[in-house]
């Protein structure tokens, strides 16, 4: 998803390719670096959180998630 972002932000630039421009999919913020915009969605916007629907535990992060529901859980 954040990459299909980036990737639509380089299209509709245009011919102009020398400044890539990094918007925050979540906000109005842009970065010329995309580690800068990576950084700030990291610190801006981490809310992302998900309980397993088997056993409530709480995960950060949605790999992390399946990867638990798949050695837990046997699922995925
Ligand atoms: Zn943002
Ligand atoms: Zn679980």
């Amino acid at each position: 998803m954040f990459l299909d972002f980036v990737l639509n932000v380089l299209k509709t630039d245009g011919h102009q390719y020398r400044e890539s421009i990094f918007q925050c999919p979540q906000c109005d913020k842009k970065y010329t670096l995309e580690q800068n915009l990576k950084r700030h969605i990291k610190s801006a916007h981490t809310n992302f959180q998900i309980n397993c629907e088997y056993c409530k535990k709480i995960f950060k992060r949605s790999d992390v998630y399946k990867k638990h529901l798949y050695t837990q859980h046997s699922k995925y």
